[in-house]
């Protein structure tokens, strides 16, 4: 049994290093559609301006000939033959060929830009071509990432129904709480107490805009009896579940305290809001934040993950006071 269950946890942390791999690939792929995108919106305003170019300079030159066929080509032939001398006769030919220079160049000019047009063209297409692939890599790499994400689903449901893992999970999470505690009052001592980041205010640190839906708590804050294990336990914060790569935003101004990995929370940012409040986010998959850093109430910290012990994509949330954690759910907001 107990070597089922680590058999259970070694595809569990495969199928993860394939998913993240995967969000990456299609995180990177959405930037490249988007970029091409810009550059043919681009593209097309350039060859509008140069088709514009195109029919003024045809529209000048058809202009000069009429004018010429009016007067006739022979008028030429009367300027150059009606010359008083031959030094006349050779100063009237130079300026009849400055003026078929002239003609020529403006005819080059339009040629050329006639060829740019169409190798903007050209770039059009394969840029459209390439956009096409990229689009069909990125719903294939997609269905691929939810196939995966299904995979991981039946696997966690199947390590929560084992108890020895289950155990193994909230042990950890109790251990490193007490550790982050003991941290967090060392860090708030040695800080000035007078840190002050204005008139505290709070926002959604989860968007329905990104998910599409308001997500679940699935387990709240409090003691709690837990359907497997059959005995209460001490739950530190709140569950949300959100699949992995959801971006959170810091619930209000404050300092990164501590962003880091640890084994049970796995990626956690720890904010402090001044007067010995700090809110913490666990299981992240990507930490966009650092210690020191002052972030904005509303700003993304990090990406949501399913890293250390946990038993699927979710979001911890944590707030403690001094140190000490307290229920989470009145600051608790999901944002529109
Ligand atoms: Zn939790």
């Amino acid at each position: 049994m107990k070597d089922k269950q680590e058999d259970v946890e070694k595809e569990i942390n495969d199928l993860n290093a394939k998913i993240e791999k995967l969000q990456n690939s299609i995180e990177k792929l959405d930037n490249q559609i988007i970029e091409t995108r810009r550059n043919i919106k681009q593209l097309n305003q350039e060859i509008k301006k140069l088709e514009q170019e195109f029919e003024e300079q045809q529209e000048l030159y058809r202009e000069r000939i009429k004018v010429m066929y009016m007067n006739g080509p022979t008028s030429i032939l009367e300027v150059l033959f009606d010359s008083q001398s031959f030094s006349d006769f050779l100063g009237r030919a130079e300026i009849i060929k400055a003026i078929v220079e002239n003609d020529r160049n403006i005819l080059q000019s339009i040629y050329e830009k006639k060829l740019e047009i169409e190798n903007k063209m050209k770039e059009i297409r394969e840029k459209e071509q390439n956009l096409i692939n990229m689009q069909y890599e990125y719903s294939s790499q997609k269905s691929e990432l939810d196939a995966a994400c299904k995979e991981q689903r039946k696997l966690y449901d199947k390590l929560e129904k084992d108890k020895a893992y289950l155990e193994k999970v909230l042990k950890a999470e109790q251990e490193e709480s007490k550790l982050l505690e003991k941290q967090i009052k060392e860090i708030q001592a040695r800080q000035n107490k007078n840190k002050n980041y204005g008139t505290f205010s709070k926002t959604g640190i989860i968007k329905v805009s990104d998910l599409g839906y308001i997500p679940r708590v699935t387990s709240p804050f409090g003691m709690r009896m837990h359907p497997v294990l059959g005995y209460a336990r001490m739950h530190n914060g709140m569950d949300i579940a959100v699949p992995t790569g959801t971006p959170i935003y810091s619930m209000a101004k404050g300092e990164v305290i501590i962003a880091k990995y640890m084994s049970g929370y796995g990626n956690v940012v720890i904010i402090d809001h001044g007067d010995g409040l700090t809110s913490t986010y666990a299981h992240l998959s990507k930490i966009l934040v650092s210690v020191g850093q002052v972030v904005e109430k509303g700003q993304m910290i990090a990406k949501s993950g399913n890293t250390g012990l946990s038993s699927g994509p979710h979001l911890h949330f944590e707030i403690r006071k001094n140190g000490t954690p307290v229920d989470p759910a009145p600051y608790y907001i999901v944002g529109q």
